[in-house]
């Protein structure tokens, strides 16, 4: 399975800036913040609880402007307008159809830097889920190979990527079990997220290049646990454990403070380099708090 077709990707270069054209997606925003993901189309209508807008009055107009939102009764004009701008790809994956839980921006911002993807690298990724990891890995450039168990799921990933990311990308799926093995040779990076990333190991060892880095995303720190345990047995080491914790603030005139609520957790992420040692000492070679 490979990205074929004609979804017209939200990074392909025309709809990156400009006059929004029909077939790309833009977001509408209420005054509550209420967010809705359109596809601009000559002829159609949006249909919210604040009335319809006309797709015609947005295409080859320009970003951050408002757009009516007409009733044919009522007044009160301030509350039917909607601010129009294209999504951001934070704004795409929070909306995307899911099959899978998809990883959230937040801990995918600092993926990229953890794992260290780069233009160029070589990724081995399973299991693919929705695609949002996808989605980061190939808008920073990377050769992505993804392994995803569930038919459904991989299709659905086929079809988010390609509208998000467009269909000029190095992304190939493959329907299958990681803990079967890995066919891809010499790879740069490894990114697991599944119940159990200890099982894709002995095989991770072998595709990637030493130097190489590992980085699997679990929801539990038991999982994590065990991860850890069998990477330094695997020829990791380095091995690394984080969460992020991201905080909102309010910000309104004298009031400002924390938001009340934030997301409490989502997962752990952890990382570790593909050692080459003469010896399996890999567990000898572990990162102390002194190295913050
Ligand atoms: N990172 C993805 C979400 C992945 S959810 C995203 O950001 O969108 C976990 C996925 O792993 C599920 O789709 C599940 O079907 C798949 N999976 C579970 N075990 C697997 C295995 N052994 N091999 C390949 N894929 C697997």
């Amino acid at each position: 399975m490979s990205t074929e077709g004609t979804a017209e990707g939200h990074l392909d270069k025309e709809f990156v800036a400009g006059a929004l054209q029909a077939g790309e997606r833009v977001l509408l925003i209420d005054r509550k913040d209420r967010r809705y993901l359109i596809r601009l189309s000559p002829g159609s209508t949006f249909q919210t609880h604040a009335g319809v807008v006309a797709h015609d009055e947005i295409i080859g107009g320009g970003e951050g402007v408002e757009v009516a939102a007409r009733r044919r009764e009522g007044k009160d004009a301030a509350s039917r307008r909607l601010l129009v701008l294209r999504p951001t790809l934070s704004d795409l994956v929070v909306k995307m159809p899911r099959g899978a839980q998809v990883i959230y921006p937040k801990d995918l911002g600092t993926i990229i830097m953890k794992a260290d993807l780069y233009p160029g690298a070589r990724i081995l990724e399973a299991g693919v889920g929705s695609g949002a990891l996808s989605m980061v890995a190939l808008r920073a450039g990377c050769i992505v190979a993804g392994y995803e168990i569930r038919e459904d799921f991989a299709e659905r990933a086929l079809l988010n990527v390609a509208e998000a990311i467009g269909t000029e990308t190095s992304y190939r799926v493959q329907v299958r079990d990681v803990y079967d093995g890995i066919d891809e040779e010499n790879l740069d990076r490894v990114l697991l997220d599944l119940p159990e990333p200890w099982r894709a190991l002995p095989h991770a060892e072998k595709a990637l290049r030493p130097g190489g880095i590992l980085l699997a995303y679990l929801p539990s720190i038991n999982q994590t646990a065990d991860l850890r345990a069998a990477l330094a047995a695997n020829g990791f080491g380095l091995a690394e454990t984080i969460e992020v914790l991201q905080r909102s603030w309010h910000i309104e005139g004298r009031s400002v403070r924390p938001d009340h609520r934030m997301v409490a957790h989502t997962g752990f992420l952890t990382t570790a380099r593909r050692l080459d040692l003469a010896e399996p000492t890999a567990s000898l070679w572990e990162v102390g708090e002194e190295s913050e």
